[in-house]
């Protein structure tokens, strides 16, 4: 256990993602900090949105809803950053402000079907699998420009671009390696005309500082911020 507090961490990620901008020659506003409160108490997050921060990721979509109905008084938004089953969809469609893990078009139709309904639009980011692990979700960054054109068809969903987990290692060069890839997609894709897709969320709490210098525009951080969790 440390003493550090809430404010003293983020102070210090703040700082931490400004320098790293500064070393890669960025403008410390290019890079946005996604606070991920999943698994920590309600209580950590009502004294983040003292220290002025408003939009969290969560990583199960009935912790998202359970969130949403915790804080309904607030106006904090919840990100959808984790695997969803279709049969979710509804929840995201009702209860998350954007979803950063689209991966396949099955949950795309679900969500195109469920937002009709709710009359709605959802921001979404395209996760892409970098890493070579099995267990890594995320779309084949082959398949891209397919999807992009498949989703096209899908008028409640806005592309604003790709979502990656490094594979987990303490190999610099192959978590680099992950963000470059996803990087070069991200730059393909636009210069093919696929203008809106700017996002690029990349990196958490081990690993943002080599995600900033690879292009990352949001890192997504949770125990850096609301510290350790509880069994790991
Ligand atoms: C948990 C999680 C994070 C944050 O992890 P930390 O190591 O606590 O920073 C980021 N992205 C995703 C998709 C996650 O599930």
């Amino acid at each position: 256990m440390t003493d550090t507090t809430m404010e003293q961490r983020l102070t210090q990620v703040r700082a931490r993602i400004e320098q790293c901008c500064h070393a890669a020659g960025r403008h410390p506003d290019e890079v946005q900090l996604l606070p991920v409160s999943k698994t920590f108490a309600d209580e950590l997050i009502v004294q983040a949105q003292s220290l002025g921060l408003l939009r969290f990721g969560e990583n199960r979509a009935q912790d998202l809803r359970a969130r949403f109905e915790a804080f309904s008084q607030t106006d904090i938004q919840w990100v959808m950053i984790g695997h969803t089953q279709t049969n979710k969809a509804r929840d995201i469609a009702r209860y998350a402000h954007e979803l950063q893990s689209l991966d396949r078009l099955s949950l795309a139709e679900a969500l195109e079907r469920r937002l009709q309904r709710e009359g709605r639009a959802l921001d979404v980011l395209i996760q892409i699998k970098t890493a070579h692990e099995e267990s890594k979700f995320g779309l084949d960054p082959q398949d891209l420009p397919d999807f992009l054109q498949q989703l096209k068809a899908f008028s409640t969903l806005r592309v604003r671009g790709l979502m990656t987990m490094a594979t987990q290692t303490d190999d610099s060069d192959e978590i680099r390696r992950c963000f470059a890839l996803a990087r070069q997609w991200r730059d393909r894709l636009r210069a093919e005309g696929h203008e809106e897709c700017t996002r690029l969320s990349m990196g958490m709490s081990g690993d943002f500082e080599l995600a900033i210098a690879e292009g990352a525009t949001e890192v997504r951080l949770g125990s850096a911020i609301f510290g350790a969790r509880e069994g790991a």
